[in-house]
């Protein structure tokens, strides 16, 4: 057979995940020569020998390719052969780079047996890594991912490393944050003024004992700080609550294992998968009943709440930790509530004194904040609710050639995207724009998204809301700003997910956002075709008593319902709802509408359902009172529910009218009908609005979008719904169908989506 030379040029994720000593292994088994070779858009290699054996070798490259590697394009070119001696792995090529940056990875199997391992020369350490899994996103400074350009820079490798570092068939053959006892970080026991207790191994025996008896711990892992306290204590979590001033709020866990995991949530074997997964997420497992568990948790880690936030330890140092301990922790972000989570140690000292008793730190810095993400199992499906360790900076994928464009987000739960040429890079969860430190997090990635990629963005895409930090920062940005609304962004979202192109309906249901006609849309019904995006129908209008206040007072939802209803809002609220003076206030907003916006909202819709029920008058944080009504759904629900009629029709504008389910949801209350039953007739009504919107629009594909779609149950049975009338429902799983998946939407909508207009 002829000698030929194949040169490949292979664009992904494929640097920092042994890509390279693959190529070097799989060319030099069949006797081929050639090198390799990282660039900044991927790898470059060229392989020559005969051309069977060349075919061969690029099967294997896609079929055998690193478990970690996501390859998102080949070019082959077929050349005369150059007679190469040998094969070698040559040193990266400079350049404009493209290569997608990959996410943090979790602790893999053979680097926590070396750990485990009295005999390695690892044993005990906390920052092992290998190729196949540890610190990335968090560390890099710049691509093309070299030790050089990760904060591992300043620490010299050892002689051992080194050898491992430069061997092909090493598992650590350039695995860029190497290091081992003799040479790697290492960690320190603070007291609150940062005087050094104790180090190194003693450092993490030390804090384990501190947290045993109850102290609250900062530690500082992969991406941030964590505030660790034993999960058994209720005494030290109600402490833990109130130095973070987070009453209700659940707080995440991380257990030993999970066997321990096991003894207090139900687990599917999906979910077991999620929790062991490289990207090792928190993942929403619902809370075993309490008959089943031998050992109960305190009821104040998620009060009130069927789920509890699960984590595995994803680093060495939480699995020594962890193995110390032998028993759940509260992990939560080193924060006061609502701040972006803390990085760096001496910074930890004053924004965490007063929150942490110890602290355990280590001397490899954080380049970026990453937060613990967080998912859950929809079905069969999963869904991530926050996305950042593990998934940023992961590209989506768009089915076409987008212009280089930054997207600012919203204002909660905010991320930012940019898009170069198909890829659609979503950064990690910032959170909400609500304190100066997230507004400086947020300007932080801001500049670091477009340093990382050397992207030079041709204009910022922002929400419409005048208001919103990330607003303003789209106007007093240099760059050409475009607008896109919320509820449209929402939709658009699902559709790159889904890969989607117009025709189709679209129900993108949340709390608020920005409606171009000046009042609060959040129960929005669109049309999308090549033409226009079109708001085709919404929830039928009420008055917000009170504006914002109106967001963390659900009982000033219904009682702006009631108003609109003709009827006396505190013949029907709950007893306790409103003082006697706050009434008078109240319906005085009411009738002159000062201050009391118009809206749309679905949130708001069920804020008001919830709050008729008597749960949650106020709340504490974004969804509480929907959730916990979404929760009170019973185990086997029944398929009854309320009147929910849809008036007009595509042309004249539809309106949801929620007036017949409120009164016989009354009725039901005053004739002591029970909230389980309550809810499920109100979700059921739910799903006949979008059924029926679903028809009169009369597209085929139906995109489900915005955090009402968070709620299970209304996703789960949405779905089956479109689907028994022959509908093709798109739903959010990578992306956030919150908040989170705006700014990745508005960037797909100001690229591909025709304008908004609000009526035909
Ligand atoms: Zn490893
Ligand atoms: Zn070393
Ligand atoms: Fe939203």
């Amino acid at each position: 057979m002829r000698m030929k030379r194949l040169r490949l040029t292979i664009a992904g994720a494929v640097q920092g995940v042994g890509f390279r000593p693959f190529v070097f292994r799989l060319a030099t088994t069949a006797g081929l020569t050639g090198w390799v070779t990282n660039t900044a858009h991927g790898v470059l290699l060229e392989v020559e020998g005969r051309e069977g054996l060349l075919e061969s070798f690029r099967e294997a490259i896609e079929r055998d390719k690193p478990s970690l590697s996501i390859i998102t394009g080949i070019r082959d070119e077929w050349l005369e052969p150059a007679y190469h001696d040998g094969f070698e792995i040559r040193k990266s090529l400079p350049g404009r780079p493209e290569a997608i940056v990959l996410p943090d990875i979790a602790t893999c199997p053979k680097c926590l047996a070396e750990i485990s391992d009295p005999s390695d020369r690892r044993y005990g350490y906390p920052f092992t890594n290998c190729t196949n899994c540890g610190p990335r996103y968090s560390i890099i400074r710049a691509l093309p991912y070299d030790r050089i350009s990760t904060t591992m820079a300043t620490f010299e490798m050892c002689p051992d490393c080194l050898r491992e570092y430069e061997d092909p068939a090493d598992r650590r053959f350039h695995a860029q944050p190497n290091a081992c006892p003799v040479c790697g970080p290492s960690l320190a026991l603070w007291d609150t003024s940062g005087n050094i207790l104790a180090e190194g191994r003693e450092a993490l025996l030390k804090v384990a004992d501190a947290v045993r008896m109850g102290q609250i711990a900062a530690v500082k892992g992969l991406g941030g700080f964590h505030l660790i306290a034993p999960a058994s204590s209720a005494l030290a979590i109600e402490e833990l609550r109130s130095r973070k001033r987070r009453r209700r709020k659940p707080f995440a866990l991380m257990f030993p294992s999970m066997d321990s995991i096991r003894s207090h949530c139900q687990l599917s074997s999906s979910e077991e998968a999620l929790l062991e997964s490289p990207q090792s997420p928190i993942v929403l497992l619902r809370k075993k009943d309490p008959t089943e568990v031998t050992v109960r948790l305190p009821e104040i880690i998620a009060p009130g709440n069927p789920y509890l936030g699960v984590m595995l330890p994803y680093t060495p140092l939480h699995h020594l930790l962890m193995q110390e301990l032998n028993a759940p922790v509260i992990a939560t972000s080193g924060n006061i509530s609502d701040e972006p989570i803390c990085i760096d140690e001496s910074e930890a000292l004053e924004r965490l004194s007063g929150l942490a008793d110890i602290f355990l730190v280590h001397d490899r810095p954080i380049h970026r904040h990453v937060d613990d993400s967080i998912v859950k199992m929809s079905g069969e499906r999963m869904v991530i609710l926050r996305r950042a360790r593990g998934y940023a900076p992961l590209p989506m994928e768009a089915d076409r050639e987008l212009p280089v464009m930054l997207a600012f987000g919203a204002h909660l739960k905010n991320t930012l995207a940019l898009s170069i040429g198909r890829n659609v890079f979503i950064s990690q969860h910032i959170g909400d724009l609500e304190t100066p430190q997230a507004a400086r997090a947020f300007d932080e990635v801001r500049e670091s998204i477009e340093d990382l990629y050397h992207a030079r963005p041709v204009s910022v895409i922002h929400d419409l809301h005048p208001d919103y930090i990330s607003t303003a920062r789209a106007s007093s940005d240099p760059l050409p700003s475009r607008g896109i609304q919320h509820h449209l962004a929402h939709l658009a979202s699902c559709m790159l997910e889904n890969a989607a192109v117009p025709p189709l309906a679209g129900v993108s249901w949340d709390g608020a956002g920005y409606g171009p006609d000046g009042t609060v849309w959040g129960g929005e019904i669109f049309h999308i075709t090549d033409e226009r995006c079109l708001r085709a129908g919404h929830l039928r209008t009420f008055r917000l008593p009170g504006g914002s206040r109106a967001v963390k007072e659900p009982r000033r939802s219904a009682a702006g319902l009631l108003f609109e209803m003709n009827l006396d809002p505190f013949k029907y609220l709950p007893k306790d709802s409103f003082r006697e003076e706050e009434i008078t206030g109240l319906l005085a907003l009411l009738r002159t509408g000062t201050n009391s916006p118009v809206t749309s909202s679905m949130g708001r819709l069920f804020d008001a359902a919830a709050s008729l029920c008597g749960l949650f008058p106020r709340i504490e944080f974004e969804g509480e009172a929907a959730m916990a009504f979404e929760y009170a759904i019973p185990a086997i629900p029944v398929t009854d529910a309320y009147t929910a009629p849809v008036r007009g029709d595509i042309s004249s504008g539809m309106v949801l009218d929620w007036e017949p389910m409120f009164h016989e949801l009354l009725r039901d209350l005053s004739n002591g009908v029970e909230v389980p039953m309550i809810s499920t007739k109100f979700h059921n009504a739910l799903v006949t609005w979008i059924v029926t919107s679903a028809e009169l629009v009369g597209e085929e594909r139906v995109a489900l979008s915005g955090g009402c779609f968070q709620n299970t149950y209304l996703m789960m049975k949405s779905e089956t719904a479109l689907k028994e009338k022959g509908f093709l429902p798109l739903v959010h799983g990578k992306i956030p169908p919150n908040d989170g998946g705006i700014a990745p939407g508005q960037l797909f909508a100001a690229a591909c989506l025709p304008s908004l207009i609000e009526r035909s």
